[in-house]
């Protein structure tokens, strides 16, 4: 409308003179009835406007207007020319910068947007892919050598499992036998009974040359399960007297079914469950088993670096059905089904694929709620603490003070009912924001009190304010190293 006015003022008050020196112009805009005009002066003005738009006008002159021809602004420009047709090609901005700007825009903000989404795919599908090779050729390894039975007695020969283990595991890489004589181990082993029943399969006791094995059997459903322990154990040095020993992983195929076998030590005490139903403990003793489970727990979180290393680990259903006792009374943690793992450079969380979630009454309220940061390795270590604070309690209601002792129930017993489903162990933990009740006659012993207080701080609503395993094992060896000092005073 602007445009109009001025232009139209312009057109007004230019003089009509007929001049014998006139030219054919190019006509172009509202002014025009035609595509050409006759005119003195031929021009083209132009005028920016928003949006990147020019507005061009073209036209003549019936005058020699000239102030008019070198009119000039910072967004409007005219020019004339003095010929036939002179002014049809005349441009005068380029729209190139004005358009600079966005192109600048799309430089500064879209395209990096767009790489780091490129690299992002392109390390993801690097990530699976790297994943899915070393699975596959994990499984490979253990398919493949299988049906063969290439190792024959002559390679076990007649060593004993402790000199296999021994001479594989401290001078090679890797963390146990290598497959083709975990094979051949495993498909030595007799079975012997059923020794217990996670919710994953069947453990069964097995010799191997007269020596007590534990088998345990994965159902084919839960093959995830048996292919992350078989993962873990075979990819991690992981020999450390509390946690389970490996010995051997096995898959084989028979009348079309898959069997799934995992050998480890076995521990005839059973799981720590097991063991406090049947038994009471001394204080000593009570953080005897306490300290066992922590040292193995901190040996799982540590990541230690260099070739004999290992990635941290962090178990994700720490349960007191899933420690052992050893003979000697110390624990060691079983079931790594559900464990992942981490490694600080690049820092690489390895989650695994399994469907299977933890122990809905070990669950820590971060979980229940659904608050956990599952992106984080820390927030796995800081469930698991968790956890250990309820395993712990468990093992002080069984230890005996001044001749009193607790029978053996499992943490919210009291709350929630045999099975407890997730809403329930949400409504008690989170809601209600219950702990495990602690008896009053735990006060009255040294290693209860320190244990109630280590539990207390096991059991913060809050993740990051819970202790370390670390800091706990730390606490525990110093009150240990105290009483047997005291021990020796006496
Ligand atoms: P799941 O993955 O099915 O839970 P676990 O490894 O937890 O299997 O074992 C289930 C149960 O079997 C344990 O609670 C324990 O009673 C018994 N068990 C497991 N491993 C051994 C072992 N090495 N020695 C003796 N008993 C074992
Ligand atoms: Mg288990």
């Amino acid at each position: 409308m602007l445009q109009k006015s001025l232009w139209m003022i312009l057109f007004w008050t230019v003089p009509s003179v007929t001049d014998v020196t006139s030219y054919n112009c190019t006509c172009e805009g509202g002014h025009c009835s035609e595509n050409t005009c006759n005119g003195k002066t031929c021009f083209v003005t132009e005028q920016l406007l928003e949006k990147n738009e020019i507005h061009r006008v073209r036209g003549c002159f019936n005058s020699d207007i000239t102030e008019q021809c070198n009119s000039k602004t910072s967004f409007s420009e005219a020019r004339c020319c003095y010929s036939n047709f002179c002014n049809a090609d005349i441009t005068i901005y380029t729209i190139k910068e004005k358009v600079e700007e966005p192109v600048g825009l799309v430089l500064v903000t879209v395209l990096p947007v767009a790489l780091f989404l490129i690299l992002a795919i392109l390390f993801t599908f690097l990530f699976w892919k790297l994943r899915r090779k070393s699975r596959k050729k994990l499984l490979a390894r253990l398919i493949d050598f299988g049906n063969e039975d290439i190792v024959n007695a002559s390679t076990v020969g007649d060593s004993t499992l402790g000199d296999l283990l021994d001479d594989y595991c401290t001078t090679g890489s890797g963390s146990g036998l290598p497959f083709l004589v975990q094979r051949t181990v495993a498909r030595q082993v007799t079975l012997g009974e059923c020794v217990g029943k996670g919710r994953y399969g069947e453990v069964w006791r097995g010799t191997w040359q007269g020596e007590n094995v534990a088998v345990k059997i994965f159902s084919s459903r839960d093959e995830q399960s048996w292919f992350r322990e078989t993962e873990i154990y075979n990819t991690v040095l992981l020999r450390h007297e509390n946690i389970l020993g490996f010995i051997a992983s096995d898959m084989t195929s028979r009348n079309s079914s898959t069997q799934l076998w995992l050998i480890t030590h076995y521990h005839d005490n059973g799981s720590l469950y097991d063991y406090l139903q049947r038994n009471t403990v001394d204080p000593e003793s009570c953080l005897q088993l306490a300290v066992s489970i922590i040292c193995g727990l901190v040996h799982l979180h540590v990541e230690i670096f260099g070739t004999q290393g290992k990635p941290a680990i962090a178990h994700r259903d720490l349960k007191s059905r899933n420690i052992l006792v050893k003979s000697n009374k110390q624990c060691c943690i079983a079931d790594l089904g559900l464990a992942v793992m981490h490694c600080q450079n690049g820092d690489y969380l390895d989650i695994g694929n399994n469907p299977r979630v933890g122990t809905k009454r070990y669950m820590a309220p971060e979980l229940l709620d659904e608050t956990i940061r599952t992106d984080s390795f820390e927030s796995y270590k800081q469930t698991d603490v968790w956890a250990y604070g309820l395993v712990v309690w468990e093992i002080c209601r069984r230890t005996i003070i001044n001749g009193m002792v607790e029978d053996y129930r499992p943490p919210f017993y009291d709350v929630v009912p045999h099975d407890p489903s997730f809403e329930d162990m949400k409504k008690v933990v989170c809601v209600d924001q219950q702990r495990p009740n602690v008896p009053n006659t735990w006060c009255l012993d040294n290693v209860l009190s320190a244990l109630t207080k280590i539990m207390r701080e096991c059991w913060y609503q809050s993740p990051s304010a819970r202790l370390t395993a670390l800091r706990i094992k730390k606490t525990l060896n110093n009150l240990k190293n105290s009483l047997e000092q005291r021990k020796q005073e006496c």
